[in-house]
């Protein structure tokens, strides 16, 4: 890659990063102040400018904007799609069924969910009937995630299903293809594996042990980096 490339690459970077800022209701940067650096501090900053977001038409839908939870120092950011009922109901992320489900798997690896995890989803209004989220409404929403991994700057990212997998990188793939390997994602490993929610409607051992793989491999990826 020539300077030119690079320089590029770096304005892009950068434009991105005002973008999210300007979408998160950011309308002045003083140069004279420090930037805000405790993570805890600036995801309550960031859940606070969510509230009431009129940004996409899943805002008509949902109870409550379903920001994300966890340890804000995590290592370890785990992604899903969107808001369950459940979720909705109670504000936090994969408390339902599936929600569950995921505890295990990560407990399975020697996560502790509260204590070595952040997790947050997609989009972070429930869609009506829990359908999948449209192209506008991820695209509306996926600043505020990106947000959240600026932030968090995590070691590994573990995106379950297909829709955090293939915002996350681009890509039209889907999980099943894009599962059993790490990607580059700015300065994290991305392990992409199975929704818990999927797992649950396909009992069968062949995605278990599939999943299984793939949690040993972000387990991997973090203990190589932390
Ligand atoms: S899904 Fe995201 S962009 Fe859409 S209304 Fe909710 S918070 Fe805003």
């Amino acid at each position: 890659m020539d300077e030119r490339e690079i320089l590029a690459d770096v304005l892009r970077d950068l434009a991105q990063t005002l973008r999210h800022h300007q979408d998160l209701g950011v309308t002045e940067i003083s140069l004279a102040q420090a930037p805000v650096v405790d993570p805890r501090e600036a995801l309550r900053t960031q859940e606070a400018a969510l509230q009431g977001c009129p940004r996409c038409k899943l805002s008509t839908s949902r109870t409550t904007v379903v920001f994300g939870s966890g340890n804000p120092r995590a290592r370890l950011l785990v992604v899903g799609e969107g808001p369950g009922e459940e979720e909705d109901r109670q504000g936090k992320p994969f408390v339902g069924r599936a929600g569950q489900l995921l505890t295990k798997m990560l407990a399975a690896v020697g996560f502790d969910r509260e204590r070595d995890c952040y997790i947050a989803n997609v989009v972070k209004c429930r869609p009506e009937r829990n359908r999948n989220p449209e192209p506008d409404e991820v695209a509306a929403c996926t600043p505020f995630l990106m947000a959240q991994v600026d932030t968090l700057q995590p070691a590994v990212i573990l995106a379950l299903g297909n829709f955090a997998a293939q915002t996350l990188l681009a890509t039209r793939e889907g999980i099943t293809k894009l599962r059993g390997r790490t990607y580059e994602y700015r300065s994290s490993v991305l392990v992409p594996t199975f929704h818990p929610a999927f797992l649950l409607r396909n009992p069968g051992q062949e995605f278990k042990r599939m999943a299984w793989d793939d949690l040993k491999l972000a387990r991997r990826e973090y203990d190589r980096f932390t």
